[in-house]
């Protein structure tokens, strides 16, 4: 934009280069908790952390994310879910992309109602299909009898063989990310299904997909995370407190508006900024007639 702005944004980009390699990423594990925690659920409830954040450094309120943070920060609120709520990460995986992974949200539901949140998501307590130690089981979908070792269940119980397991599972990846709310092939039954039957029935390709519709899920339903808009870049931007500054700067060197994706047009007001554009792409189509 203007040259005003291009100074400032050189400036934060050099902070931001300093601050990225030597600060959340690697050395402070506590820093990014309490810095995740603290701010991040309930930063667009509440207004009055203006103290607080005068303590931080400068005016940066956005983190930019390579692929490997944001798998490590992934992993990190799914480890400590998992620790809190003494449930196996891959339940712990399930709760959070139902609560868009935000953990606050997790624990407070879990510990208001557990039952309920259990029931939402999936995640029962005991199978609702004994199986007695038998030898053989038939399969729900194709209707073969098959040796125990050839049948699978989830949490409930319903057996199934592992080719339609497979089939079940690879049909529901091709379909694309809503395979990370899949729930067990009978109509009648809620139980999901985790990454850990998808790792255990498919193919390492529709493993690799699930992965990384995992990995979006992760950026795409996350309030506080985005995708930086520039064509190609593959970073993602945490956007931490709102001090009516909504101006990022990528690592790739874009600069954008977190608020409204648009290039970055501080001091001018998104509202302002989308006429502008409507305005714009009307005067062109009409060129075109
Ligand atoms: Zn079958
Ligand atoms: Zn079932
Ligand atoms: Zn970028
Ligand atoms: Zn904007």
């Amino acid at each position: 934009m203007d040259s005003e702005d291009d100074m400032h944004d050189a400036n934060d980009m050099e902070y931001l280069d300093d601050d990225f390699y030597s600060g959340e990423t690697e050395d402070v594990p506590m820093d990014y908790y309490s810095d995740y925690d603290d701010d991040a659920d309930d930063y667009f409830d509440n207004g009055d952390d203006s103290g607080r954040f005068e303590s931080r450094r400068t005016e940066q309120n956005f983190t930019i994310l390579k692929e490997s943070d944001i798998q490590q920060r992934q992993e990190d609120d799914i480890n400590r879910v998992a620790a809190v709520l003494s449930i196996s990460r891959v339940s712990a995986s399930i709760l959070l992309r139902h609560y868009n992974w935000s953990v606050t949200k997790v624990h407070d539901a879990w510990f208001a109602d557990e039952d309920r949140v259990r029931k939402t998501v999936g995640l029962l307590e005991k199978p609702v299909v004994q199986h007695a130690k038998t030898t053989e089981l038939t399969c729900g979908i194709c209707f073969e009898t098959y040796p125990r070792v050839r049948i699978e269940t989830a949490s409930c119980g319903h057996p199934y063989c592992i080719s339609c397991w497979e089939g079940y599972i690879s049909t529901s990846i091709k379909d694309g990310p809503g395979c990370l709310t899949l729930r067990c092939p009978d109509p009648t039954c809620a139980a999901a299904v985790g990454q850990d039957m998808i790792n255990l029935l498919v193919s390492d390709e529709d493993k690799e997909k699930y992965a990384c519709y995992l990995l979006r899920s992760y950026i795409e339903d996350n309030k506080k995370t985005k995708w930086c808009p520039a064509p190609g870049c593959e970073y993602a931007v945490s956007f931490g407190a709102g001090n009516g500054n909504y101006d990022v700067s990528c690592l790739c060197s874009y600069s954008f508006c977190w608020n409204c994706i648009e290039e970055a047009h501080r001091p001018v007001d998104c509202g302002t900024v989308a006429k502008w554009i409507l305005k714009n792409s009307t005067e062109s189509e009409n060129m075109n007639c």
